[in-house]
């Protein structure tokens, strides 16, 4: 068994399952792998798509999980009963602020708007500053090549520097993903400002 520094890590994914069986077999294998790792899954707490695929492994394969729910979304999105401990939320704002208090990193792993917000939101704080705490992409199948993309577009026209790239890594293998938690460091950086004021 092999023991990480990391010893809680929130992951976003999606509430629906996506097509196929790739990301709900991968996100069974991360959840087993925490747990072999001893790692406590930090969560949204629902028991529906990849969340529910994930806390379900990782507590059959021994593991802790710990959801953070907002009151609104138990009935929606299946509040999770078997957890290990589950924090019933005022709001939206209090789920992504006690998800990002109670976990040492970050993982994203396929999922929709709502992943794309938590994960956007965690990435802005590093950029602010306000955390030191890695996050990770675990890009299966090149899914999310395309936010990369948009990514370097918003490099190409200012908005972002080439340096911001640096404040979070990419992997496609789970063992090097989670290798990669302990070993990243966040960056210090400051928010971009573009060198030039355009003449208008
Ligand atoms: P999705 O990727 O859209 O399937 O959503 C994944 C998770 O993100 C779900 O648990 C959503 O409730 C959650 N989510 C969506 N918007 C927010 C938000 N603003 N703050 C925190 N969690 C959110």
């Amino acid at each position: 068994m092999q023991f990480c520094l990391m010893k809680a890590v929130a992951v976003f994914c999606g509430s629906s399952y996506g097509h196929g069986d790739t990301y709900a077999r991968n996100a069974r294998n991360l959840g087993t792998e925490l747990a072999a790792r001893g790692i406590r899954l930090v969560y949204g707490g629902g028991n529906v798509g990849l969340m529910g695929v994930l806390a379900d492994s990782t507590l059959a394969a021994g593991g802790e999980v710990f959801g953070v729910i907002p009151k609104a979304l138990v009935d929606w999105e299946v509040a999770h009963r078997g957890l290990t401990e589950l924090f019933v939320v005022d709001s939206m704002h209090e789920r992504k602020a006690r998800m990002a208090g109670l976990a040492d990193g970050f993982l994203v792993l396929p999922g929709g708007f709502g992943t794309m917000e938590e994960t956007m939101e965690v990435i802005t704080w590093a950029q602010l500053g306000l955390h030191a705490k890695p996050l990770g992409f675990w890009n299966i199948e090149g899914f999310f090549d395309p936010l990369f993309s948009f990514f370097q577009g918003t490099i190409d026209a200012g908005f972002v520097s080439n340096h911001h790239l640096n404040l979070f890594f990419v992997e496609s293998e789970l063992p090097r993903l989670l290798e990669r938690l302990d070993t990243f460091r966040v960056p210090q950086l400051g928010k971009y400002v573009p060198p030039h004021k355009p003449e208008i």
